[in-house]
């Protein structure tokens, strides 16, 4: 009889019973520590996310079991077992291993969800190197600032999208290695001469691969985000977060060990690692990959096919799937579904209650960024879902809700949303920033960068950001960033980004460029201009809307005011803004 490597309990006897009960009973006492026995760790002591969430599964006799299907987007399909997830992950692992990268050393992979980006993923984990995956529907100039940023000397990526950055990779000089996947020959391009064929290097690797034995505080993996000011940060994580990623999956995301999980979000940004990969596989769960875009017909046809059990996705998704109507959902049989839950933006009521009509129960919102590595606050399967709110945190998280001054403030009043820092997948650094880093701590609290509401139950309310990144599907832009990316046009002078708000995205990125004297505004040098920051980034943080105007409001030291900018966009008495800080 099959048993769970986890708790060692016979698959039969297991139940559906909500992994977590009774979230406030589950957190009397608790320590992230009760928690570390439910990983294996490596023989001395060590801890690896790879093993964690690989190795250790065919070590307990999961070998056979299925850990990834994948479902291509021409309606191919691979399947791989735990075992040979092992040999394929150690492969890469001897690949970088013979290249020459050390521990600590930086793998950045550029590619859209193919398998042999989860085989690199795990197999730089093993080898002791850091990893950076990238959105693959990054322009060059994204790509570029994290590679220079980052001092990948690794970089893995497919042809097509080999070409669209081939023009920044001369300017990032620690790229010492660039290994191109050419899956089933899906292209026909010769490799350029420098470049290393990851087929060809795979297939004289051996399957045998002794993990480097990380400990819990090396770094393992490095996420983006964007803030109010200057280039995107890489927040670093170590191989600790392995734990609350494991014990968040079981939590938030409900997950046992028969469960066939589909998470939508992709690797490139945070849910897509740690809820893509490492909660799934850290708990033995079967993770479905699937490769194409959104689409609900095709969403609903794999959920149907596989029999999708447990499903994380987000609100803009959500929003798109009620925008589809009944109609698809009617046409498919949607039953295996037994829990849902969504990340990323606030899940407005009206989804839950759709959730609940179309899929006979609640969609649950949970809430946590890139910062925290893991789910810090969620409704999960057997707590009472309050639409709207992204519900309590999850044992061993303390969130507080703090005034200007880093006050505790009491339930009813908003405020900052802070965590009391201490919780496994924290970030440790943002990478060449510790002045940023620290900026984030204040008087024992991290400051998420949120504002939010606790109410008398111990709920919690997002209210908004209390800075000015933009929220837009999910993806938080920096308005630093495509203002940079705007006046780099030759004919705009300067310009000021904001959100707005939007009924599917939530919120769309909005430009005001003021242009060069002399220069006529017309609507053709508007889409050129349009075009032109499009092809810098990338469609997803591209302006949707842009306006000229005379000149932009500044503050007196010359910063753009970009909230006066919003406050008039929405119509708000520009009273109201004339106590925003002069910075
Ligand atoms: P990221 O670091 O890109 O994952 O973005 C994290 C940010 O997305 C958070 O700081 C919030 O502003 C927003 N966010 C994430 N989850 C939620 C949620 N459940 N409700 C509201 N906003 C959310």
């Amino acid at each position: 009889m099959p048993f769970d490597p986890i708790s060692k309990a016979p698959i039969s006897e297991m139940s559906v019973m909500p992994n977590l009960v009774d979230r406030d009973e589950a957190a009397k006492g608790f320590e992230w520590t009760d928690m570390y026995s439910e990983l294996d760790w490596l023989p001395d002591g060590g801890l690896n996310k790879a093993y964690e969430a690989i190795d250790r599964h065919v070590e307990h006799g999961h070998g056979d079991k299925v850990a990834m299907i994948w479902a291509g987007k021409n309606g191919e399909e691979e399947i791989y077992t735990f075992s040979e997830m092992k040999a394929q992950t150690n492969r890469w692992a001897n690949v970088v291993t013979d290249l020459g990268l050390g521990r600590g050393d930086r793998v950045f992979i550029f590619m859209d969800r193919l398998p042999e980006l989860y085989f690199a993923f795990f197999g730089t984990l093993k080898a002791g190197g850091v990893v950076g995956p990238l959105f693959s529907a990054f322009g060059p100039e994204p790509v570029r600032d994290r590679l220079q940023d980052s001092g990948a000397s690794i970089f893995l990526t497919q042809p097509e999208l080999r070409e669209k950055v081939a023009g920044i990779l001369p300017e990032c000089p620690d790229i010492k290695h660039i290994i191109v996947v050419n899956k089933d020959r899906r292209s026909s391009d010769d490799l350029a001469d420098s470049d290393l064929s990851y087929e060809e290097l795979m297939l004289d690797a051996s399957d045998d691969f002794g993990i480097v034995s990380t400990s819990m505080y090396d770094y393992s993996i490095m996420h983006y985000t964007s803030g109010t000011t200057g280039k995107p940060k890489g927040a670093v994580h170590r191989h600790l977060a392995a734990v609350q990623q494991y014990a968040t999956g079981k939590w938030a995301l409900d997950l046992h060990f028969d469960d066939i999980y589909f998470c939508t979000a992709d690797p490139g940004w945070v849910t897509g690692t740690s809820y893509g990969m490492m909660a799934p596989w850290t708990n033995g769960v079967t993770n479905l990959i699937y490769e194409g875009g959104f689409s609900a017909n095709n969403w609903y046809d794999t959920i149907d096919k596989y029999k999708v059990t447990v499903w994380y996705t987000a609100p803009t998704a959500i929003r798109m799937l009620m925008r589809a109507g009944e109609e698809p959902v009617k046409n498919h049989d949607l039953s295996s579904l037994r829990f849902i839950a969504s990340v990323g933006e606030p899940l407005n009521p009206e989804a839950v209650v759709w959730g609940n009509e179309m899929f006979n129960q609640a969609i649950h919102d949970n809430w946590w960024q890139t910062e925290t590595g893991a789910i810090m606050c969620a409704n999960y399967a057997s707590m009472e879902v309050r639409p709207g709110s992204m519900g309590k945190p999850i044992p061993g998280i303390e969130m507080g809700i703090l005034d200007a001054e880093y006050n505790l403030l009491p339930a009813g009043e908003d405020g900052l949303l802070a965590v009391k820092p201490g919780w496994p997948s924290q970030f440790h650094a943002y990478w060449n920033n510790s002045e940023m880093y620290n900026s984030k701590y204040k008087k024992g609290w991290y400051i998420t960068g949120d504002q939010a509401q606790m109410d008398e139950d111990g709920y919690f309310w997002f209210q908004g950001r209390s800075d000015d990144v933009i929220n837009t599907a999910g993806h938080l832009v920096g308005p630093f960033e495509v203002e940079s990316a705007l006046i780099e046009h030759p004919d705009v002078v300067e310009a000021g980004v904001i959100g707005v708000p939007d009924d599917i995205a939530m919120e769309v990125v909005k430009a005001f460029v003021a242009t060069r004297p002399g220069v006529e505004q017309t609507d053709a040098l508007r889409r050129d201009i349009m075009r032109f920051v499009r092809t810098k980034l990338s469609a997803a943080v591209a302006p949707r809307q842009m306006e000229f105007i005379e000149s932009l409001p500044k503050t007196r030291s010359g910063k753009i005011m970009r909230r006066l900018l919003k406050a008039r966009e929405l119509g708000l008495p520009e009273g109201d803004i004339s106590t925003l800080e002069d910075d």
